[in-house]
């Protein structure tokens, strides 16, 4: 039978020499070929280096800041360290860590895919070591280091309550941007409040010169830089610099005195002020050399509630203590029983706001 004999032939010359399965050409099947070759490669073991103050992790000796869970830390770097053929179609890898002390993890990995149209799995195992290392920010930290100082002062006076506040929201902000963008040494080592105002502590130049900035955008004024040597290091010469922001004099909501009366400054020019008067509500402008004293902010006013009304008198009752004040108000001023007024705590006595 001429036609099954030459069907036969066909067969025969094309199977595996090794395993005599059919294979495409005669040589090697692909099973066989691919159970020949490494076609992944694991490495025994791996360690990763974290700080265990702030979670930072040590990566080709650079610290960077992480998010990630430790042990799907671990799942990333085990994944990234195996290697596996390009040949491979489909490559899948599955990790499964588990500790087996308190500085010590063993990553179980499978792998697979398809190599020469065979599907193809295989195993390791990837030791981990957790070494703790404190990280190069918490070291100056914890250190005091500093570069500076921003100095947040006032034209003539001390920054108001609410200027404190608005200046150290915005070195807060300032600092979580910085570090979000992976300013790792620009911290804030500290912010205290002083005679003269704010101090802000920075651990890097960059970010004084970005708080102080910041400010002044925020809040007007301007600011200037003084640094001062303090030393050597390494044939390099070492300065902290001192940012001294100086807010304006005036600023919109400030409740100052003019002509012996109370009045709330609505802008200024850097020399005239327009102000309203707090009782009648009328609008003014004067030199800035004829304001008197600055008696606070409405910002720092605190509302308080009306519990009665007789001609220009009220009685209010402070939110806080319940404690109950009788206060004189403006004709300007519609406020009855029931209502809530701002308050602002003068040096002066209480000063109703409307
Ligand atoms: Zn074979
Ligand atoms: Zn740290």
């Amino acid at each position: 039978m001429p036609r099954s004999s030459g069907f036969n032939q066909r067969i025969r010359a094309n199977i595996c020499p090794r395993c005599g399965r059919p294979s495409e050409d005669g040589g090697l099947c692909g099973a066989c070929r691919a159970a020949q070759i490494r076609w992944f490669s694991c490495p025994a073991r791996i360690i990763s280096t974290c700080c265990p103050t702030c979670g930072a992790r040590k990566e080709a000796g650079l610290w960077v800041e992480t998010a990630t869970s430790p042990k799907d830390l671990a799942c990333d770097l085990v994944r990234q360290k195996i290697n596996i053929i390009p040949e491979v179609v489909n490559p899948g890898i599955s990790i499964r860590v588990h500790e087996t002390g308190s500085n010590r993890s063993v990553a179980d990995c499978r792998m697979s895919g398809t190599l020469f149209g065979e599907p193809v799995e295989g195993s390791c195992q990837v030791g981990i070591v957790w070494q703790k290392e404190q990280c190069d920010r918490c070291n100056r930290m914890s250190g005091n280091y500093h570069e500076g100082v921003v100095q947040v002062r006032a034209d003539g006076r001390k920054p108001l309550p609410w200027e404190v506040r608005k200046a150290r929201g915005i070195a807060r902000d300032t600092e979580e941007g910085l570090a979000a963008s992976g300013e790792r040494l620009s911290f804030i080592a500290e912010m205290e409040e002083t005679r003269d105002g704010l101090d802000i502590t920075i651990g890097s130049q960059r970010i004084g010169h970005e708080i102080a900035t910041a400010i002044v955008r925020a809040m007007g004024g301007r600011f200037t830089t003084h640094p001062k040597l303090v030393g050597e290091r390494a044939g390099k010469r070492l300065f902290r610099i001192t940012y001294l922001v100086r807010l304006p004099k005036y600023s919109r909501g400030d409740i100052v005195m003019v002509h012996g009366r109370y009045a709330e400054v609505q802008g200024t020019d850097g020399h005239d002020v327009r102000v309203s008067d707090v009782e009648l509500g009328q609008q003014r402008t004067f030199p800035e050399k004829k304001i008197g004293a600055l008696v606070g902010n409405v910002r720092d006013a605190v509302e308080y509630l009306v519990t009665f009304r007789e001609g220009d008198a009220v009685g209010i009752l402070d939110p806080v203590t319940g404690e109950s004040t009788e206060c004189r108000v403006g004709p300007g001023m519609q406020v009855g029983p029931g209502d809530s007024v701002r308050v602002l705590r003068t040096a002066g006595g209480l000063l109703l706001l409307g």
